[in-house]
């Protein structure tokens, strides 16, 4: 059976359940349809996500921001450190003007509610199939699904994370580099309440962030050598805990608890480009980063928000929009990859004038204002970095 529809989306993951609640409040009169190999919810994402203040934003707007998430503390100091060199610097959204810098949420409690959503919306949510087959047309691209059903659609939004099958069918390439480390995912409880405090703490293999969560919790993401890994995950409770109190010192105060989670592989992906013939390629399928400054997830809801401000009712693939959407993306990618693949090179090298120069980067961040504000604005999901 052949169908016609304005846009399909391919991936119910972060990425696509929000592509789909956003084009559909956007565009009420588009038919969307939203697949996903998956049937029912993923397993439970241990993972804790930063969140910039613009995701938090565009989520609540959208109906996400509820249940557990309306639990998830704000982010109200940051503190960085360096294990390598004196130098630290902190942030704090009183000083900034800001209500927060950023919130924190589980990635599994955020996929929940927005599958949630979804199940409630109007657009159609198959689950369980996947694209088998794709053949342009004048004007659409006919998805064969694995179900046999086949989709017309104008637009066809390929959001299927880092390993998609369909970017590859729609023949976009990805440029990949993988990095050394694996990151480790934890919680760990505090002796006392973290009073919304995030930690991030550079080591000579890779960053730690403690994100808040509850009252005295946080979510640690620990970025560190596979097979040291390895012997965190099988150490005793007691060699847990000092491994982490090591890493981040005195600053967030005694840890209590360490309950070791998940370790994910890190690699550095870009698509060799954004769209096709009435494609496009967001979050994840078009973009994997290090997770150094949580901008992973953040950087994917700026994708969904370009696309939706530049394709037209009128023909949603037309090309116009597209290569709009790509040139507004192409320079927001340059920012946030120089950033991240930036902040793990600088602060991995351990060179005497490395140190002492990230020593002075940070305090200068302390004395300077002027400089931690085009930073801190593009963390939390604003525009230009400058
Ligand atoms: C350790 C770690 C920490 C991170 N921390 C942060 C952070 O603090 N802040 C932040 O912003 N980001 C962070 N990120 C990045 C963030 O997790 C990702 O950017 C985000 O999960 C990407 O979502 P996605 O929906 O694009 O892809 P995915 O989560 O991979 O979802 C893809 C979806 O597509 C479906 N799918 C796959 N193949 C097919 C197919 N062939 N057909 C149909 N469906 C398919 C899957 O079932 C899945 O539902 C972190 C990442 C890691 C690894």
């Amino acid at each position: 059976m052949r169908r016609n529809v304005d846009i399909a989306i391919a991936g119910g993951g972060l990425t696509g359940c929000l592509t789909a609640l956003v084009l559909q409040r956007k565009f009420p009169s588009a038919k969307i349809v939203l697949l996903d190999q998956q049937q029912g919810l993923a397993q439970q994402d241990p993972r804790g996500l930063a969140l910039a203040l613009r995701t938090q934003q565009v989520l609540a707007e959208h109906g996400v921001w509820q249940g557990d998430l309306l639990k998830s503390p704000a982010i109200q100091h940051i503190h960085v450190s360096d294990a390598n060199s004196p130098g630290t610097t902190t942030m704090h959204a009183s000083k900034e003007g800001l209500p927060a810098l950023g919130y924190v949420a589980m990635a599994g409690a955020l996929q929940q509610e927005l599958s949630n959503r979804c199940a409630e919306a109007a657009f159609e949510h198959l689950q369980g199939v996947q694209v088998a087959s794709i053949n342009a047309e004048n004007s659409a691209l006919v998805l064969g699904l694995s179900d046999e059903q086949q989709i017309a659609a104008k637009l066809v939004i390929v959001a299927e994370g880092s390993n998609s099958a369909t970017r590859a069918k729609l023949g976009i390439a990805m440029q990949q580099q993988t990095y050394p480390q694996v990151a480790v995912a934890a919680k760990v409880r505090f002796a006392k309440q973290h009073q919304n405090w995030a930690y991030e703490r550079f080591t000579a293999e890779g960053p730690a962030a403690l994100l808040p969560q509850g009252t005295q919790e946080a979510a640690l993401v620990w970025c560190m050598h596979p097979e040291n890994a390895q012997q965190l995950q099988t150490a005793n409770a007691a060699a847990q805990v000092r491994a982490v109190q090591d890493i981040f010192g005195a600053a967030p105060g005694r840890i209590a608890e360490v309950d070791y989670q998940a370790t994910f592989p890190l690699q550095l992906a870009m698509a060799e480009r954004f769209i096709g013939y009435r494609a496009v390629v967001l979050g994840n399928a078009c973009h994997t980063l290090h997770p150094v400054a949580g901008q992973g997830y953040n950087l994917g809801v700026r994708d969904i928000l370009d696309l939706a401000a530049n394709i037209k009712a009128n023909d949603f693939g037309a090309a116009e929009g597209l290569n709009r959407y790509q040139a507004l993306r192409e320079r927001d990618y340059a920012e946030i990859v120089g950033l991240t693949h930036g902040l793990v090179a600088v602060f991995s090298n351990q060179e005497p004038l490395w140190r002492n120069l990230r020593s002075k980067g940070l305090y200068a961040l302390r004395a300077c204002s002027g400089l931690k504000k085009p930073l801190m604005r593009k963390a939390m999901g604003f525009r230009s970095l400058w």
